[in-house]
């Protein structure tokens, strides 16, 4: 069996926990509830969010079908436009934005607002990024940005969940092309950040790395791609029965990282077949209690320290 090492933080992130909290709060208050977009980005919490009864829309003309309950706008935001036509359709509004998202948002408007062309460090096609160049105006661009007019002045931010390194070599570049005014703002989210730092630690500890985390999860890919540059082996998965679980354990050491948006179930799931650990038969198991991968080392996966660190078993 191989020695298992998993990265702190692990679970769900601040934004995270808050959307879902949001949404469910929301169902047992108004009975039906859409979200816009899949609410986080892990299909096993979209799920979970499906089997409880919330629909998810996928565009402006979906939201005609809206004519009760409420709508739950995902942590990564959603553009201006899509608020004003709830306002205009009468639609009650949850606002799931995680507040970080919020602040890049409005750091970009203001910057607009002052006469700033706003340059987005981040993936041209993820929702966070496309709602902050919708809040942004139409000179708003993404990086490396086409328009290079040196006279103008320019604002850049950051996608919460970008490898802040390149984030910094972004900005240097930018710097380097001799523009009259540049104003920077790092934007990317401290708990972003500590998944980032632990990985990195992580990743000179073991033989290879098991990344939990939804393929389309911006922060999960993040810390795939440490790893990957590292040279040691790497895979990553959204649950356990996606695992070669023979293969991994031929390793001595294996790392696990989770993603923002990954249940701490999933990533303990991995712990266990790795270890494997047997679970308790569900009936001998008192109501609510853990099952024993994640009572094996004392609830390590409900803790949600922001300080960086490995859990070692
Ligand atoms: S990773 Fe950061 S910005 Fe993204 S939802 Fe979590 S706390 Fe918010």
């Amino acid at each position: 069996m191989p020695k298992v090492f998993i990265a702190k933080p692990v679970g769900f992130c601040f934004g995270v926990e808050r959307a879902i909290r949001l949404a469910k709060e929301g169902l047992a208050k108004w009975r039906r509830v859409y979200t816009y977009g899949e609410l986080v980005h892990n299909p096993l919490v979209v799920k979970e969010l499906r089997n409880l009864g919330i629909k998810e829309l996928r565009n402006l003309r979906d939201l005609a079908a809206v004519d009760d309950g409420a709508l739950v706008i995902r942590a990564h935001g959603c553009p201006p436009n899509v608020l004003l036509e709830c306002e205009r359709l009468n639609i009650r509004v949850i606002d799931a934005t995680c507040p970080y998202v919020q602040r890049v948002q409005n750091v970009a408007q203001k910057l607009t607002e002052e006469g700033y062309q706003v340059v987005v460090v981040g993936e041209r096609n993820h929702p966070e990024v496309k709602a902050i160049l919708a809040a942004s105006g139409k000179n708003a661009e993404v990086y490396p940005p086409k328009r290079k007019n040196r006279n103008k002045k320019i604002g850049i931010v950051a996608q919460t969940t970008i490898d802040r390194n390149c984030f910094r070599e972004s900005v240097a570049n930018l710097i380097s092309l001799g523009y009259n005014e540049i104003r920077v703002f790092d934007t990317v989210c401290a708990e972003a950040v500590a998944r980032q730092k632990a990985t990195m630690a992580l990743v000179k500890r073991v033989d290879g790395v098991i990344v939990v985390g939804g393929r389309n999860s911006a922060n999960t890919k993040r810390l795939a791609e440490i790893v990957f540059r590292s040279g040691k082996p790497v895979v990553h998965i959204v649950a356990g029965e996606e695992l070669d679980v023979e293969e991994w354990r031929q390793f001595n050491k294996v790392g696990i990282v989770g993603g923002a948006s990954t249940p701490a179930q999933a990533v303990a799931e991995i712990a266990r077949l790795l270890k494997n650990f047997q679970l308790p038969p569900a009936e001998g198991r008192k109501s609510g209690e853990e099952p024993l991968a994640w009572r094996a080392s004392g609830g390590f996966l409900q803790t949600l320290s922001l300080r960086p660190g490995t859990i070692e078993f």
